[in-house]
């Protein structure tokens, strides 16, 4: 008798199968919120988890952050809201995309918050309340980000129109930095002001949300949240425990979420002059002990790290060798009596977290941002949650 199948969408099964798997600390989710919500002197946080959170699983995360009392929710596509709704999230989930007409009764029939960002679209909201219910805005103000918004010049009439409007509720004003990760802040004091202009020239906005800060923000330019009555903090990055400042990470004791392993599948001696992988961009200088590690660039594994990563194995650091390719990379383990001779097949690599480089790290190695390493690791992957914290992680 054939044995049954494992069920593929269980992850954990996943896991056994594939050398690869993300593990998603929850407990370390809420530590995250816990520092941020101080450091925000206990201004409500809206946890961001567009792009599956990350990349963590946006349903696990939301139901971690809902744990430790966070009501606010924002995704990028209504497609995103429907998914937490359809698991059973509750709190206010505001979508962050602007809006076409035809994706507005969605909003109506799953509770969730539009986003503002045109007279356009301000005027079709108008007719969905009248023919579909009640509706929850956001008003979006462009302040110098440049990509979806009211400008500061318009906004003021389009949200006095709004607010007259019976079936609408502006639970909502909020603008969005361009430059909110500058520690010197100038742009984003400009913006906040612009900000400011606007919502001081109107009544009526007592019952609105006003929110400006990001998680950088709310860092570099704390009055971005603490000018307000009514703030919220729209936080991403920061919840899970990422900063492109490490330093800062560290001092306010931030802990990484995901950690990023894979395994040893091959290992071999090489002789001087042998190159290795596509391109033949590694060549041995000296007998050289080889690892093949089972991830690539398709689990999101970025290829611009070929020749330039680390990865972590037996707590020590090791290069990458070579072109990372869909589904595998090398790794120069050095000379075979060194401590890379002790490696063996089924070894974890760490490509990033705990006993490897950090996310921030990996991205400066790519040339991107911590968002687009973690955002990048692929549906492949399986992801498993754990629920304790780990005593040996430092902070990114
Ligand atoms: C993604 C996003 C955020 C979260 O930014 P972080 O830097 O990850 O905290 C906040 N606001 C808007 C509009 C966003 O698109």
């Amino acid at each position: 008798m054939p044995r049954p199948l494992p069920d593929p969408a269980d992850a954990a099964t996943e896991a056994d199968l594939t050398p690869t798997r993300a593990t998603v600390n929850l407990a370390h989710l809420r530590h995250n919120a816990r520092v941020l919500h101080t450091l925000s002197e206990g201004a409500p946080l809206l946890g961001v988890v567009k792009a599956d959170a990350y990349g963590h699983g946006a349903v696990p995360v939301a139901r971690a952050l809902a744990e430790v009392g966070v009501q606010h929710f924002a995704v990028a596509t209504v497609p995103e809201a429907l998914r937490l709704r359809r698991a059973g999230i509750r709190g206010r989930i505001l979508v962050f995309g602007a809006p076409l007409p035809a994706f507005l009764p969605a909003y109506v029939t799953h509770e969730l918050d539009v986003t503002v960002p045109s007279a356009e679209i301000a005027a079709a909201v108008e007719t969905l309340a009248r023919t579909h219910g009640p509706v929850r805005v956001h008003v979006k103000i462009d302040t110098g980000m440049g990509r979806i918004g009211l400008a500061p010049g318009e906004a003021p009439a389009v949200i006095r129109r709004l607010l007259q409007t019976p079936g609408i509720t502006v639970a909502g004003v909020w603008t969005h930095f361009a430059s909110a990760g500058d520690p010197d802040g100038t742009f984003t004091r400009e913006q906040l002001a612009l900000f400011e202009g606007v919502v001081r020239s109107l009544d009526g906005l007592d019952a609105a949300l006003l929110h400006t800060a990001s998680s950088s923000a709310l860092f570099h330019v704390p009055e971005s949240v603490h000018r307000f009555d009514r703030p919220l903090v729209r936080t991403g990055l920061a919840l899970y425990g990422l900063n492109s400042r490490t330093e800062l990470s560290r001092e306010v004791g931030l802990r990484p979420v995901m950690r990023l392993t894979s395994r040893v599948t091959h290992l071999k001696t090489v002789e001087p002059g042998t190159t290795i992988s596509y391109g033949r961009t590694w060549r041995a200088e000296r007998r050289s002990r080889i690892a093949t590690v089972g991830a690539g660039y398709a689990d999101g594994y970025i290829r611009r790290l070929s020749n330039r990563a680390e990865v972590g194995l037996h707590g020590q650091r090791f290069p990458v060798a070579g072109t990372v390719c869909m589904d595998m990379f090398m790794v120069d383990l050095g000379a075979p009596e060194g401590p890379g001779g002790e490696v063996r097949v089924g070894d974890e690599v760490v490509l990033f977290g705990t006993g490897g480089p950090s996310a921030v790290e990996v991205a400066r190695w790519a040339d991107t941002i911590a968002y687009e390493v973690v955002c990048g690791v692929s549906a492949r992957v399986p992801r498993l949650y754990l629920d304790a914290a780990e005593p040996s992680d430092t902070p990114a």
